[in-house]
Order: C-alpha cells, then sequence, then structure tokens
C-alpha cells in the first residue's frame, strides 16, 4: 500500500491514539514507509490558539516528539521506514516563528497547510462554522488557496496539505469561475517551486464527502507535473490509511501513475482492476 504521510497523534490535544499503533497498523497494511506529521506548535499569542487550547502541539512537548518519532523509526527500522514530520500553518504574520522551529527540528518533510485566514479566522474549526458564513464563503475560498499558493512558494515546505480544505462543511462557491482560477493559480505555483500536494482522504470523512483536492484540481495538478503525496490526515491509529485503494483509483482516474514520498522519490500506483465485475475490497465501497 502507498504510504500515509499526513498522521496526528494524541501530542496535537485533539487526535487520540499512541504512536507505536500507528506504526503497527501501517505495517499490517503493508506500507514500506509511514510518516508522521504532528502539528507545529503555533506562534505564541496566536488569536485561534487562544480561543482553542487543542489546535497543535504545545512547544514543550516538540521535542519529546521528535525523540519519540525517531525512537520508533529505529525500533522499527527491519519492518517500516518510520519519518518524523510536521504539519506546519502558513501564517504570514509568523513566518518568522515557522522558519525557526523548522530550522531548529530535523524533520523529515513539512506539510505546510493553510488553516487559518489573515484576521485568524479558523475556518476548517468545527465551531467557526457561523463565523465562516459571515466572513464568506467565496472569501475563504479565494483567501486560503491564495495562501497556499504563496506557502507553495515559501520555500518552506515540502507538500501543500489538503488544497481545497474550504470545503469541508460543503460550503460551495458561489463565483466558481473564480475559485477555480485561484485553485489554478495554487497549482501553478506548487508546481513552480516543485512542491507537492497530497490526496488527502479525510475529505471522505467530513461533511463535504469529497477528498482533497476535488477531481477536477488533481487532473490539472497531474497536467502540470505536480507530484502527488497521499494522507489519510489520521486523528486515530485506525485511520491510517483510511481510503487509499478509492485514493489510488481516483489518481490513475485524473491521470496520475505514481505517488509521491515528500523526500523525493516515488511510490508506482497499483495496478487498475482488471475485468469489469471483478470483486472490489475496497474500504469505501
Ligand atoms: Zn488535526
Ligand atoms: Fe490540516
Ligand atoms: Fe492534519
Ligand atoms: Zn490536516
Amino acid at each position: 500500500m502507498i504510504p500515509d504521510y499526513h498522521i496526528h497523534t494524541g501530542f496535537c490535544g485533539h487526535a487520540e491514539g499512541d504512536p507505536r499503533e500507528v506504526v503497527e497498523r501501517a505495517i499490517a497494511l503493508g506500507m514500506p514507509e509511514v510518516g508522521f506529521s504532528e502539528h507545529l506548535p503555533l506562534p505564541p499569542g496566536f488569536p485561534p490558539a487562544q480561543r482553542y487550547a487543542d489546535l497543535a502541539m504545545a512547544r514543550d512537548d516538540l521535542d519529546r516528539y521528535v525523540s519519540l518519532v525517531h525512537d520508533l523509526a529505529r525500533e522499527y527500522r527491519g519492518d517500516i521506514r518510520v519519518l518524523c514530520g510536521a504539519e506546519a500553518d502558513y501564517i504570514e504574520a509568523a513566518l518568522d516563528h515557522t522558519a525557526g522551529l523548522l530550522a531548529q527540528y530535523p524533520f523529515d518533510y513539512v506539510i505546510g497547510s493553510v488553516h487559518f485566514l489573515g484576521d485568524g479566522l479558523a475556518y476548517d474549526h468545527g465551531d467557526e462554522r457561523q463565523r465562516l458564513v459571515a466572513y464568506g464563503v467565496d472569501r475563504v475560498y479565494l483567501e486560503s488557496l491564495g495562501l497556499a499558493a504563496r506557502a507553495a512558494a515559501s520555500g518552506l515546505f515540502q507538500v501543500i496539505g489538503h488544497l481545497d480544505l474550504a470545503k469541508k462543511f460543503g460550503h460551495r462557491p458561489t463565483d466558481a469561475e473564480a475559485v477555480a482560477a485561484a485553485a489554478a493559480a495554487a497549482l501553478r505555483a506548487a508546481a513552480a517551486a516543485g512542491v507537492a500536494i497530497e490526496l488527502n482522504t479525510a475529505g471522505w470523512r467530513k461533511p463535504v464527502g469529497e477528498a482533497y483536492p476535488a477531481p477536477d484540481l488533481l487532473a490539472a495538478a497531474a497536467a502540470l507535473g505536480v507530484r502527488l503525496t497521499f494522507g489519510s490526515d489520521a486523528h486515530r491509529p485506525d485511520e491510517v490509511g483510511a481510503g487509499f485503494d478509492r485514493a489510488a483509483r481516483l489518481a490513475r482516474e485524473c491521470g496520475y501513475e505514481r505517488a509521491a514520498s515528500p523526500l523525493g522519490g516515488e511510490w508506482p500506483l497499483p495496478a487498475p482492476a482488471g475485468a469489469a465485475g471483478a470483486a472490489d475490497p475496497g474500504e469505501d465501497a
């Protein structure tokens, strides 16, 4: 199975499970490699972090996270390659904070995600849905995609996370054309910077019921030669690899033949299913 590079643990405060269970689940699924991507600590005094205490790792836990993942990597070295990554927020008012942490810790890779807009709206947070609507759905799409484009160009990240996260709760833009243009610009920025995007299967578990990014964006990314990692965005060990059979079929349909590693390597996608009518054991069927 294609490796899962987007996995959270109890360290961030809103996920659960022992990192060891994650590794054992990945081995049981037959993954040759697995990557932890815990939420990097937010900048001190960041307004959304004052509204919600459990958005990301505490700064004091970062050492423990990194050493625990490295210990697991050593312990399971004969069975699987364990990578120590992070999911970092792209916050333009705090790029020094993010760059400083990334310079200080030897992460194998970093997923750059946009969870916060310029005014601090945590637009994918379940408790901010009313604020999101008040802010304006189109504005949330356009700003988040614009930030994703700049995140790709920032040089801080190897992967851009869940590109069209703005759709999480099922809100659709009114000006679909402007949003499509912003998404296309973000993909061009990723292509120009040589940054991967991810096929994030968590969207299938959210109200929108669609993986990130949408199939038309995946097809555009494939046409631009943007590399594609796979991520479950697991917040529990049993979500590791969730939806990956379906994701592999979707990636193929959209023009991909290979999945990417954030380290630069590639994984061939499984061959398309055989004759029509063949049994399909996909877990999302
Ligand atoms: Zn999370
Ligand atoms: Fe995220
Ligand atoms: Fe995540
Ligand atoms: Zn995420």
